[in-house]
C-alpha cells in the first residue's frame, strides 16, 4: 500500500522520527519553494500541535491515524485566526473568525496544518493566475500552470510539501489541478461534506475535496470530514468507507463514456489515444464498455458559467468594504462600495460579478438563468438514466495538456471552454476523482450520487489495470 498517511503514522509511533521534525522540514521547504503555493504559513500553530504529539508519544499514549499528519488548506477557507485571504486584494489582511466544519474535523483527528494554499481568486478561474501572490507554478514542468483553482494544493502535494492538502471544487478546481500536476484529487458527492467556512463561490455546486498522492490516503481523510452538520443544511449522514471494501471491485460490470467528449475537435491528439488506450485495457478485464451520449461541450461550460456567475455575483455581494476587508472611502456610501469593489476585486472576478448580475437582471433572468436551471434539471435526468446502464462513467479530466503561464490570462473564454469534461459532473453533484493515469492529465472516475465507495473501488482496479 501506497499510503503516506500509514507510512507516516508507523515512522511516528515507532519513534523513527518526529512530529517537530518533521513539520520543520515541511515548512522548511514550503518557504523555500519557487512554486509560489502560499499565502500564508501556520508555522508557529503548526510547531506548537507538533510538539503536543510529540509529547504524548514520548508518555506511551497512542495517537490516531491523521494525529501529526501534515497537511495544506487552499486560502479559501475559515480556520480561526489565519489570514483567509480568497487571494484578493479585498481579503489580503482579513482574518478568519471561525474554523470550517471540514477543517475543525481534520484538526480534532490531530492532523497538522502548515500552509493557507495559493489558488485562483475566490475559486475563479483554471490556472491559478488569477490571484494575488503570483501565478502557481506546475509541479511538473514551472513553466506550465499550476491548474486551478486549487493549484497550490495540488502542487503541494505532488511536491510533497503538504502529505494532502484540502481544495475546493466547484466546477473542476480539485480534479483538474489534481490532473496538470499528477496526483489524485476526489471531488465527493455533493452533500457528503459540510461546506460551513468555506467561501462561498456557487453555492450550489460548492463541494470540499482532497488532494493527495494515494488512493487510501484519499479514503482517510475524506472519511474524517464527511457527515452530517446542522450548519450546512445540504449536508448528509454517509457511512464510514473502509480500507477493505474499496480492495475489490466485482460489482463493477459496465464502464461508460461519453462519446462526445472523445469524438470532439478540440481534444489533444494524444489524450485521445491513451483515453481510447484505456478503454481497451478496462475491456480486457472482461468489463463492458458503453459509448454514451451526453450533452456538447459548449452547452454544459455554457451552463456552468451562466449559473456559476449569478451564485458569485449573489454571494460576493456581501464583500463591499463594510463588514470585511479592504474598506476604500469615497465620496459617499455609495461611492464607498463601487470604489471598494472595484479597486479590490480581479478583472476576472469583475466579469463574473457583471456576467452574474446580468444573467440574474429583470428582463434576462428568464431568457439565461432559468434557462439555465432547466438545462441542469435536465443533465442530472440524463446522469440518472445512465446509471441504470453502466455502474461507472470515465472520462478524460481535461481535453488538453497545461497552458502556459500567461497564456489563459490572454483568453479567458479558452480557459472556459479548457473546463468541458469536469463541469457536468459538478451540475450532476455526483463523485468524482481524478486519478494520475491513463492521459497527461488524468482520467476522471464518476458513480452515481452517494457511490463516492464505488469511485474509490474502481480508482483501485484501474491503478492495476492500466
Ligand atoms: N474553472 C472553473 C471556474 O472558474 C471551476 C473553478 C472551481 O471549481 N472553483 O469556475
Amino acid at each position: 500500500m501506497d499510503s503516506q498517511i500509514h507510512k507516516i503514522h508507523q515512522q511516528l509511533v515507532n519513534k523513527d522520527i518526529t512530529c517537530t521534525a518533521l513539520v520543520q522540514e515541511k515548512l522548511d521547504a514550503l518557504k523555500q519553494n519557487t512554486n509560489n503555493t502560499v499565502n500564508s504559513l501556520l508555522d508557529n500553530l503548526a510547531l506548537d500541535l507538533a510538539a503536543k504529539v510529540d509529547a504524548k508519544i514520548a508518555n506511551g499514549e497512542t495517537i490516531g491515524l491523521l494525529e501529526g499528519i501534515p497537511f495544506g488548506i487552499k486560502d479559501v477557507y475559515m480556520v480561526q485566526g489565519t489570514y483567509t485571504t480568497a487571494s484578493s486584494d479585498l481579503l489580503k489582511n482579513y482574518k478568519s473568525a471561525y474554523t470550517a466544519t471540514a477543517i475543525q474535523k481534520l484538526l480534532d483527528a490531530g492532523a497538522i496544518p502548515l500552509v493557507k494554499e495559493n489558488c485562483d481568486s475566490f475559486g475563479h478561474g483554471s490556472s491559478s493566475e488569477n490571484t494575488i501572490f503570483g501565478a502557481v507554478k506546475n509541479a511538473i514542468n514551472p513553466d506550465l500552470v499550476g491548474g486551478g483553482s486549487s493549484g497550490g494544493s495540488a502542487v503541494n502535494v505532488a511536491k510533497d510539501y503538504t502529505i494532502f492538502s484540502i481544495g475546493g471544487d466547484t466546477g473542476g478546481s480539485v480534479r483538474q489541478p489534481a490532473g496538470y500536476n499528477n496526483v489524485y484529487g476526489l471531488k465527493p458527492t455533493y452533500g457528503r461534506i459540510s461546506r460551513f467556512g468555506l467561501m462561498a463561490y456557487a453555492s450550489s455546486t460548492d463541494c470540499v475535496g482532497p488532494i493527495a498522492k494515494s488512493i487510501e490516503d484519499i479514503r482517510i481523510v475524506l472519511n474524517v470530514m464527511s457527515g452530517k452538520d446542522f450548519k450546512d443544511q445540504t449536508t448528509y449522514a454517509s457511512a464510514e468507507i473502509t480500507q477493505d471494501s474499496i480492495l475489490t471491485s466485482d460489482n463493477i460490470k459496465t464502464v461508460g463514456y461519453f462519446k462526445n467528449f472523445i469524438e470532439s475537435d478540440a481534444i489533444d491528439a494524444n489524450i485521445k489515444a491513451d483515453f481510447l488506450a484505456a478503454i481497451e485495457k478496462i475491456k480486457a478485464q472482461g468489463i463492458t464498455v458503453k459509448a454514451l451520449d451526453f450533452f456538447e461541450s459548449e452547452t454544459l461550460v455554457s451552463t456552468y458559467y451562466t449559473l456559476a456567475m449569478a451564485e458569485t455575483a449573489s454571494n460576493l455581494s456581501r464583500l463591499d468594504g463594510t463588514n470585511y476587508g479592504n474598506r476604500i472611502e469615497g465620496d459617499n456610501l455609495k461611492d464607498t462600495y463601487a470604489v471598494t469593489r472595484s479597486e479590490n476585486f480581479s478583472e476576472e472576478t469583475k466579469r463574473r460579478i457583471v456576467g452574474g448580475n446580468q444573467v440574474l437582471s429583470q428582463g434576462f433572468s428568464d431568457e439565461i438563468y432559468l434557462k439555465g436551471l432547466a438545462i441542469r434539471d435536465s443533465i442530472a435526468d440524463n446522469f440518472e438514466t445512465d446509471f441504470n446502464e453502466v455502474d461507472i462513467i470515465i472520462s478524460p479530466v481535461t481535453p488538453n495538456t497545461p497552458p502556459k503561464i500567461g497564456d489563459s490570462l490572454k483568453d479567458p473564454l479558452a480557459m472556459y471552454l479548457s473546463d468541458a469534461y469536469t463541469v457536468g459532473f459538478s451540475l450532476g453533484q455526483l463523485p468524482t476523482l481524478t486519478v494520475p493515469q491513463g492521459t497527461a492529465t488524468g482520467l476522471q472516475i464518476t458513480a452515481a450520487k452517494n457511490n463516492d465507495e464505488l469511485v474509490l473501488k474502481f480508482a483501485n482496479f484501474l491503478k492495476d489495470t492500466i
